[in-house]
């Protein structure tokens, strides 16, 4: 039986600089097929045998369609099945939908974010449904018991106010200390906005924000957090700004995430 539900997400329409977002997910799961590459994770799990995960497919909404419904009823479907849902978006917004879904499951959710921005607004430019609103939607709603942001560098004084008012562990990138190691009780979720990467490592994206986490200091951060991951996503990839170097390094979290939603659902069995 199969642990994994990949769940490929076509919808940028809560971008607010730049639209491509929706065209990552093949483009993800064609790098991680790649002969350039195997489908081993780096902790030792050989993610391309059969008992792994299986491809549910793309999300895809008609221009003007609310995405948000056909996106929590896609990851209820998997939840039904008793998969773990890992989501490749996407623009950031497309997380409130799959954590409302989650939450369902598991009242007491964790949810460790990475991003260069704490997505936190409380309306963006008057769409309160923008990808830099959702974490404000999901501390409002109570759908989330702890929320830890680490890779933060853009916060400005309103989202510092949301951030104290929500009771937002944020961890700004000036801070950054290597050798942290995050522990959280009970399910974890964790949301992986590729902007939360320097740029040069990932030009793949929207909104560049220098002077964030390198591949490895990330890549490390999702083998050593201390919980159980129970579902993860891929989001903010820009195919439309650079396609292939990026396609990789989003498959290789991927890979990552994937490797610890398996460990984790074997060792709490
Ligand atoms: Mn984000
Ligand atoms: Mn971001």
């Amino acid at each position: 039986m199969a642990v994994v539900g990949l769940l490929g997400i076509a919808d940028d329409s809560g971008s607010s600089f730049q639209r491509g977002c929706a065209e990552a997910p093949p483009l993800i799961r064609q790098a991680f097929y790649s002969d350039s590459a195997n489908t081993w994770s780096e902790t030792g799990l050989d993610l391309g045998a059969a008992d792994v995960f299986v491809d549910a497919g793309d999300v895809v909404t008609a221009a003007g369609e609310d995405s948000a419904p056909l996106i929590e009823a896609g990851v209820k479907r998997l939840l039904a099945q008793g998969l773990k849902p890992l989501c490749l978006g996407g623009d950031h917004a497309v997380i409130y939908p799959i954590v409302k879904a989650l939450a369902a499951h598991n009242p007491d959710l964790n949810i460790l974010h990475f991003d260069a921005h704490p997505d936190l607004y409380d309306h963006f430019e008057g769409n309160r449904r923008s990808h830099a609103c959702p974490f404000a939607r999901i501390m409002e709603a109570g759908l989330a018991r702890r929320l830890v942001q680490i890779g933060i560098r853009t916060c400005n004084g309103h989202q510092r106010e949301q951030a104290q008012r929500f009771g937002v562990e944020m961890v700004e990138m000036k801070d950054w200390e290597d050798g942290r190691v995050f522990r959280f009780d009970g399910p974890l979720y964790i949301s992986f906005d590729m902007d939360c990467l320097d740029p040069a490592f990932a030009p793949g994206i929207s909104h560049w924000e220098p002077g964030g986490f390198s591949t490895r200091q990330a890549l490390r951060l999702i083998q050593q957090v201390q919980g159980t991951v129970i579902g993860a996503d891929v989001v903010e990839f820009n195919p439309r700004v650079e396609s292939r170097m990026t396609a990789m390094v989003a498959a290789k979290v991927m890979k990552e995430l994937m490797a610890r939603l398996l460990i984790d659902h074997h060792a709490s069995r």
